[in-house]
């Protein structure tokens, strides 16, 4: 299936956010990678949206979690689309809401697997491909941060909110260690969006609860992230590395 089009990585984009940056970015002219990791029924779906609007994608199965499992992914890609132009790491995952005092250490290593080491691994994989240095033509990574990196998400999930943090930290890194190599790293901070994510941390209606604390006084859409996150795609953005977007209402 490779074709001469630009071609995107997409993790976690069977719903939510990651859903709508595939759509969006197919729109744009990529070939998209439908990452997920168990919801196969939700990644066909968004794959047989993408080709409905006649764009092109593929659905693959990984869990960020699993070093291999990463690897695998992008080999994939190379063989079914080509080499990689574009990553966002969006897969996240956070668990049931509750103090630090009551986490214990298999809860955390769980949420950093995810949200930080696969986050790293893939960003690992990617500049293997796009670097020139290793026969590529450079890139762009965007990650998917939190506003809960810089509020600390008290009395919910501050392990999430330090996973998102270290996620900011690895963005400002490689944005230094990779520019030189023509790749530019960025990263969304979105705020309280409406998906499904809220029903994994126990409280399905939290977006809705929140919304008066809100300076813009509601949640936000899928869509709203999905267009800062390709903003950092575009060309008008080209001399943009290192940076953060915040899609958070004005929280
Ligand atoms: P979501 O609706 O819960 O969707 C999560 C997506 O990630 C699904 O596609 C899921 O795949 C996939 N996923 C989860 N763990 C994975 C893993 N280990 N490997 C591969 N895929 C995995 O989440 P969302 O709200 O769209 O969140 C997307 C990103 O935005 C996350 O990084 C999250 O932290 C961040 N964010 C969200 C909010 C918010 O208010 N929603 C706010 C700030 C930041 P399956 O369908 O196969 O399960």
């Amino acid at each position: 299936m490779s074709t001469d089009k630009k071609v995107m990585i997409v993790t976690g984009a069977s719903r939510g956010i990651g859903a709508a940056v595939a759509m969006l970015a197919a729109r744009r002219g990529y070939s998209v990678c439908v990452n997920y990791r168990h919801r196969r029924d939700a990644a066909d779906e968004v794959v047989a949206a993408i080709r409905a609007e006649g764009g092109q994608a593929i659905a693959v199965a990984a869990d960020m979690a699993d070093e291999a499992q990463v690897v695998q992914l992008f080999q994939a890609v190379d063989r079914e689309l080509g080499r990689v132009d574009a990553l966002v790491n969006n897969a996240g995952v956070l668990e049931t809401q509750m103090r630090v005092e009551d986490m214990d250490a298999a809860r955390v290593s769980r949420i950093l697997a995810t949200n930080v080491v696969g986050a790293l691994v893939c960003c690992r994989e990617a500049v293997r491909r796009m670097a020139p240095r290793h026969g590529g033509r450079g890139g762009a990574i965007v990650n998917v941060s939190s506003v809960a990196a810089r509020l600390g998400s008290p009395g919910e999930y501050v392990d999430y909110a330090a996973s998102k943090g270290a996620l900011d930290t690895l963005t400002i890194g490689l944005s230094k260690e990779v520019a030189a190599d023509g790749i530019r790293v960025n990263a969304v901070r979105p705020g309280t969006i409406y998906t499904d994510m809220h029903a994994s941390g126990g409280e399905p209606g939290r977006v809705d609860r929140l919304a008066s604390s809100i300076p813009l006084q509601r949640g936000g859409t899928v869509d709203e992230v999905a267009g800062a996150v390709m903003w950092f795609f575009s060309e008008e953005a080209g001399y943009t590395t290192g940076s953060f977007i915040e899609v958070s209402g004005g929280k």
